[in-house]
């Protein structure tokens, strides 16, 4: 132990070698290229098993203002905002039998969300929704989904079971011609892609899945005709059943335990544990939310994510193991600073980012505040301090030594997205569940009986694939359409070396589309508190193009590259942090991506917000060329 660290209880450097160690059996050449697309002999793993009646229609051709692709909470903002601006000729299309968009697909058992509700719920103040609990679970947010299209009356405007296949700009119709799989040929001014960043689901590229005889399907649909039961759990046809669950991300950790209290048999395959800490769920008091003051809701949102940035707040609202992580690492800051001012200008540069800490403390350091050594360590040791009380959770809740060891996760808390449950350890007590820990090495084969690791043949009955989304692959390939813009030119090529936007949402080339998405734009912890902002850029956008009478909208080329060059100055500078991380999709699999352009804005959501807020005030749209299409 070094000089200066005896006061600890745990060693800091065995702890870094540890995690070295650990990552680094973890690192795989081919990265993205270990899953597989669930395409052609796959796409059985996508297909809807929620639809209760198929919508038959005659193929459309005709016109309309404003396509909003994606009915998730992206879309259905992107709306609700044009309703307010009094822009009505909108269609929504959607591929799932109704709104909802990650909330539609994923309905596997105990799925919920780690986002205070208070916060996560858009609109609650229009709508007067008072959801149930503090965190709240799949069938009530799909049930808010529900309000908020019928409050804003969305069924009216929407082409549900409707996959887009192409958008392609016609240079002398001035429209975009939206292709679907039902055979429409749309024609709309504006496109808005609001697709989902984790829409695709992506499935190991392991010898045999075809193979397996028994029962399959990935966590985002969901068979409750096989398991019987509901969100909410009671699985009992899987009382006779071995069932092998494949993943340990956020949501084998809430499905897990339900899993577990119903198969006859559960094998949990793991390669990394997640970190679970203390969830603590608690009723809503309604003379609360009925007492908060108008706009208490943006206020709250905006204090969530500013305690998530670093910045000094003078009260956290939520209080809950978000805010309490980020809470212990900057009070351990500081402590090593003397004075107010001094925390207060680390917070102005970034110092004390989330992004910062979680993706480039080190380089971040070297290269800008190099005396400030001090602190990167004084974050190292405050993240060491929590983890080791997230392992001694395993400890306290798992009976047997050997698996509360497995399931102790030895990486920096933010390397991989942190989870919040009080039943997922208890379950590995049961007798009926093992945990087969593959030691970050994964499952060898899928045979037709079951699953091999490590030469043994796990025998089971059905397989679930809890093994998440794409996150690092191609935009299209993610959106499941490609979109080409002028002179055929797609996004796919647009993008090969590095994204180019104006302010994440337009990108040169492809007038009148307006991207939805973290890429370029704001990163939050709270997902729909970026959707609603981006929700009111564009409800703005339009119209102000329409009070000029404007209709073609097209970033300048001059103002793209100004934003190119913005995101790359403020980028965190995060491949040194990310490459140490254990592998996941926050680190493109282990395979840092380098390009800074493809980083979300690093000085962060609040002041990003900002930026864009003041951008509107002026109602100038600058950077935006427009003229008549
Ligand atoms: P993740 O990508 O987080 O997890 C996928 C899991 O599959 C990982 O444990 C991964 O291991 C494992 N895996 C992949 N390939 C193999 C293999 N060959 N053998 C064994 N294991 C394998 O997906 P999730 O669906 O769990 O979560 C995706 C995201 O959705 C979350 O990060 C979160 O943002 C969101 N979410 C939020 C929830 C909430 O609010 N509570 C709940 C659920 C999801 P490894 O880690 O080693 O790569």
């Amino acid at each position: 132990m070094n000089a200066g660290t005896k006061s600890l209880n745990f060693d800091p450097d065995a702890l870094a070698k540890k995690y070295k160690l650990e990552r680094d059996k973890r690192v795989r050449p081919d990265g993205n290229d270990q899953y597989r697309e669930v395409v052609g002999e796959f796409a059985y793993f996508v297909e809807d098993p929620y639809l209760k009646e198929e919508i038959e229609r005659d193929p459309l051709e005709d016109e309309v203002e404003v396509v909003i692709i994606g009915g998730g909470f992206g879309g259905m903002l992107a709306a609700a905002r044009l309703r307010e601006a009094g822009i009505n000729d909108f269609r929504l299309i959607e591929k799932g039998g109704d709104f909802g968009g990650t909330w539609y697909w994923n309905r596997y058992p105990g799925a919920s969300c780690d986002i205070e509700s208070y916060v996560y719920f858009p609109l609650l103040e229009k709508t007067g929704f008072v959801p149930k609990m503090k965190y709240t679970n799949a069938p009530e947010t799909l049930e808010y989904c529900h309000r908020i299209a019928e409050k804003y009356q969305l069924y009216e405007n929407a082409l549900l079971q409707t996959e887009v296949a192409s958008t392609d700009w016609d240079e002398t119709l001035g429209r975009w011609i939206v292709s679907t799989n039902r055979q429409d040929a749309i024609k709309a001014r504006y496109v808005v892609h609001s697709n989902g960043p984790l829409n695709r689901p992506k499935l190991p590229a392991i010898e045999g899945i075809n193979d397996f005889k028994g029962h399959t399907f990935h966590t985002s649909r969901w068979d409750y005709g096989y398991t019987g039961g509901d969100s909410n759990g009671g699985l009992t046809h899987l009382a006779d059943k071995r069932v092998a669950v494949i993943g340990t991300g956020a949501t084998a950790v809430q499905c897990v335990p339900h899993l577990g209290a119903a198969a006859k048999a559960l094998y949990v395959f793991q390669r990394t544990p997640s970190s679970i800490d203390v969830r603590n769920n608690q009723p809503t008091d309604p003379d609360w939310m009925s007492s908060q003051p108008t706009g208490w809701q943006d206020n709250r949102r905006k204090n969530f994510e500013s305690i998530m940035t670093g910045a000094v707040v003078s009260e956290d609202l939520v209080a809950d193991g978000w805010t309490e992580a980020f809470r212990l690492l900057f009070g351990s800051v500081r402590d090593k600073a003397p004075s107010k001012a001094k925390i207060a200008g680390w917070a102005a540069m970034g110092l004390l980012n989330p992004d910062f800490y979680r993706l480039g403390i080190k380089q971040y350091l070297t290269n800008k505040v190099t005396e400030h050594m001090d602190l990167a360590k004084a974050l190292e040791l405050a993240d060491y301090e929590k983890m080791e009380k997230v392992r001694a959770r395993a400890d306290a809740l798992v009976e047997d030594e050997t698996t509360a060891e497995a399931l102790k996760p030895y990486y920096r808390q933010f390397c991989k997205r942190p989870c919040f449950h009080d039943e997922y350890l208890p379950t590995f007590n049961r007798d009926n569940v093992t945990l087969v820990n593959t030691d970050g090495r994964g499952i060898d084969q899928i045979t037709p009986r079951g699953i091999v690791f490590d030469g043994t043949e796990y025998e089971v009955d059905c397989i679930i694939f809890a093994t998440g989304f794409e996150v690092g692959t191609d935009y299209a390939r993610r959106a499941g359409y490609q979109i080409y813009g002028r002179g055929g030119q797609s996004i796919s090529e647009k993008w090969s070396n590095g994204l180019s936007t104006f302010h994440g949402m337009h990108s040169r080339g492809f007038p009148n589309a307006f991207f939805f998405g973290p890429a370029q734009s704001a990163f939050t912890a709270t997902y729909t508190y970026s959707l609603d902002e981006q929700s009111i850029h564009l409800a703005h956008i339009l119209t102000n193009a329409k009070k000029r009478g404007a209709t073609l909208i097209e970033a300048s080329e001059v103002a793209e590259k100004q934003w190119v060059e913005t995101i790359i100055e403020k980028s965190r500078l995060t491949a040194d942090f990310q490459s140490q991380c254990t592998p996941g999709y926050y680190n493109n699999e282990g395979h840092v991506n380098v390009k800074p352009q493809n980083s979300t804005y690093g000085g962060g959501p609040i002041e990003f917000f900002a930026l864009m807020k003041k951008w509107r005030s002026n109602n100038k749209l600058e950077g935006l060329e427009l003229s008549q299409a």
